[in-house]
């Protein structure tokens, strides 16, 4: 398996890694774009939105509640964030494994 993302699931590749459970796993983006740049990525490969299928519903709400977990964590969830899924190459999706990035930043108001 190439894809990054399943290594660092896989603990083949390394990740600053801010939360972990069973199903879904979210660590700091290396080439980080906000004072707060994490993704969200569910432990199943799944290519991108695109991919996603009924059987999926459960984990994409998993991913959410992650995100809005994280974003409570970090001290962001009252004043605001951004999420972003990109999709395909026309999206910008740079790896081919659903991801959500979660963006803030402490300080904005
Ligand atoms: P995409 O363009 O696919 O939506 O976003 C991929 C993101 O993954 C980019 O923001 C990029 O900086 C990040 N990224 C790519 N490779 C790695 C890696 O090996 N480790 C981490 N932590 N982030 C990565
Ligand atoms: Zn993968």
């Amino acid at each position: 398996m190439e894809c990054i993302f399943c290594k660092i699931i896989n603990k083949e590749a390394s990740a600053d890694i801010v939360y972990e459970d069973d199903k879904v796993i979210a660590f700091k983006d290396i080439k980080p774009k906000a004072p707060i740049h994490l993704l969200i990525v569910p432990k199943k490969h799944i290519n991108s939105v695109n991919e996603i299928n009924s059987e999926d519903k459960d984990l994409v709400g998993e991913i959410f509640l992650v995100a809005k977990k994280i974003a409570q964590d970090f001290g962001i969830k009252e004043i605001g964030y951004n999420l972003l899924i990109n999709v395909g190459q026309g999206g910008g999706q740079e790896i081919p494994h659903l991801h959500i990035h979660l963006m803030g930043d402490k300080d904005k108001n």
